[in-house]
C-alpha cells in the first residue's frame, strides 16, 4: 500500500492530491509527502472564504505532520496566491494547517493530547518537535475549546486561589463543581476584587442567576464580591478550605513551640509537620505510632490538633440544633485556651457561622471533596510545569489540564 492512500483513507481533503512520498535530503529528516491542488480547483481566499483565481505560486513551504514509525513526516505544498475581487491579492486557505502554522492540525491535536499526559519537554522530545511548537498545539487546543464548550446548566461553582510561585502571586481559580461534571471554568491572575469580578462579568448576568450554590473560602475580597454579584446563590465556606485555616493554626502553633523547646533541649516536635497535618486516614502504620506517642505530651500543639480533630465531628451531624449546640461549645472551649492562633481561628470562624452552615443546608448536593479536588490537580500541574514560570503559559496549561475542553470530531484520532 502507498503511502498516499493511507493519507486519504485517514485525511482527505478534497482539492487536493496527495502525491507519493519520498525521503526528504537525508532519511534522518524523515519523509517528504508533496501536495498539490486538484487540477482545475480554484484556491480558497484566507480572507474572505471566497473562491478565486490563481495569481501566482509562493515557494515550496514544509508542515510538519504526525510522525510514522518514528519518522518525521511532512507535507511540501508551494500555496497559490488568489486574486480575490474582495480582499486584492491573498494567500490561499489550505485545509490541513491554520494561518501561519509550520504543524499541520491534525499533528498539533496529538501533541495537545499527549501533553496531557507528558510534560511538554517529554512531548516534544518523543515526537520530534521543539517546546515551542508543543505549546503552540496546547494553545490551539485551549482556545478552539473554550470557543466551543458548553456552559449551559451549571450550578454549583468554587472559588479558590492557588499561589503559582512563591512571593504572593496568586490565581483565582473558578470550578464547576456540580456533581457529575467538575472542571474548571475560569484562571484570573491575583485575588483582589477585581479578579473575581471579572469573572463574573465573563460568566454574564442570565448564568450567574442561575447558579445555585457558590463554594469559596474567607478570603475577604470574593466574600463581597460574591456577596454583590451573585446574592441568588447559597454562599458556602468550603470545608476544605475551613480544615486548611486549622492546619495553618497549628503549624503556627508546633513551629514556635518547637524553638522553645529546642533551647531547653527537647526535641519531641522534631519532624512532626505532617503527621500533624495529614489527615489520620492518609498515615501510614508507623506514623500512626508516632502520632499516638506525640499525642501523650502535654503541649500546645497536641492540644490544637485534639481541637481540629474534634472540631471535625461537625461535618457528620444531621440535626440542625445539634450542630449549633456543638459549634458554639466548640468555640468556648476554643476561645478559653491561651493559643492565640486558636482563639483567633475561633474568632474568624465565628464571624462566618452563617455559610459555614450554610454547608449542612446544601449536603448531598456538592461533594465534600470536589474543590479539594481540583484543587489537588491545580498543584500536581503547577507542579508539573516547573520550568515555564510564565503565567500566561501555565494559565493554557491549567486549561489543558483540567478544562475538561471539547474537541473536534475528525475521521481518524491519530
Ligand atoms: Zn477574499
Amino acid at each position: 500500500m502507498r503511502l498516499q492512500v493511507i493519507l486519504n483513507a485517514l485525511e482527505r481533503h478534497g482539492s487536493f492530491v496527495y502525491e507519493s512520498a519520498a525521503w526528504a535530503d537525508s532519511s534522518k529528516e524523515g519523509l517528504l509527502v508533496r501536495v498539490r491542488p486538484r487540477r482545475r480547483s480554484r484556491p480558497i481566499c484566507s480572507g474572505c472564504g471566497n473562491r478565486g483565481g490563481t495569481y501566482d505560486h509562493l515557494p515550496e513551504r514544509r508542515f510538519q505532520h504526525v510522525p510514522l514509525w518514528g519518522l518525521a513526516v511532512w507535507f511540501v505544498y508551494a500555496a497559490r496566491r488568489v486574486a480575490c475581487p474582495a480582499c486584492g491579492v491573498k494567500v490561499e486557505r489550505i485545509p490541513w494547517a491554520s494561518g501561519k502554522e509550520r504543524t499541520t492540525s491534525s499533528f498539533q491535536w496529538f501533541l495537545a493530547r499527549w501533553a496531557k499526559r507528558l510534560s511538554w519537554r517529554e512531548t516534544a522530545a518523543i515526537f520530534g518537535t521543539s517546546w515551542h511548537t508543543v505549546f503552540r498545539a496546547v494553545k490551539m487546543a485551549v482556545c478552539w475549546g473554550i470557543r466551543h464548550r458548553d456552559l449551559e446548566g451549571i450550578e454549583a461553582i468554587g472559588i479558590d486561589e492557588v499561589a503559582y510561585r512563591k512571593g504572593h502571586q496568586y490565581f483565582t481559580l473558578v470550578y464547576q463543581i456540580d456533581r457529575g461534571s467538575r472542571r474548571l471554568l475560569w484562571v484570573g491572575q491575583d485575588r483582589t476584587k477585581e479578579t473575581l469580578g471579572r469573572f463574573f462579568r465573563f460568566f454574564g448576568r442570565r448564568r450567574t442567576e442561575r447558579l445555585k450554590y457558590i463554594c469559596s473560602d474567607m478570603w475577604k475580597a470574593y466574600l463581597s464580591v460574591i456577596a454583590r454579584e451573585a446574592n441568588g446563590a447559597l454562599h458556602i465556606l468550603d470545608r476544605f478550605h475551613i480544615m486548611q485555616l486549622f492546619n495553618k493554626a497549628i503549624d503556627k502553633v508546633r513551629a514556635q513551640e518547637a524553638r522553645e523547646l529546642k533551647r531547653k533541649g527537647f526535641e519531641v516536635l522534631k519532624r512532626t509537620r505532617w503527621l500533624l497535618l495529614k489527615r489520620r486516614g492518609n498515615l501510614k502504620r508507623k506514623e500512626v505510632l508516632r502520632l499516638n506517642e506525640l499525642l501523650t505530651h502535654n503541649l500546645r500543639t497536641v492540644k490544637c490538633y485534639l481541637m481540629k480533630e474534634d472540631f471535625q465531628r461537625l461535618w457528620d451531624y444531621k440535626a440542625p440544633w445539634r450542630i449549633g449546640s456543638f459549634f458554639q461549645e466548640w468555640l468556648d472551649r476554643a476561645l478559653s485556651t491561651r493559643i492565640e492562633p486558636m482563639r483567633n481561628l475561633a474568632r474568624t470562624l465565628e464571624r462566618h457561622a452563617e455559610q459555614i452552615f450554610n454547608w449542612f443546608e446544601a449536603k448531598g448536593e456538592i461533594s465534600a471533596g470536589a474543590v479539594e479536588g481540583m484543587n489537588l490537580k491545580v498543584k500536581l500541574t503547577t507542579r508539573r510545569s516547573y520550568g515555564f514560570r510564565d503565567p500566561s503559559t501555565l494559565k493554557y496549561a491549567l486549561y489543558h489540564n483540567l478544562g475538561n475542553l471539547p474537541e473536534p470530531p475528525s475521521t481518524h484520532k491519530f
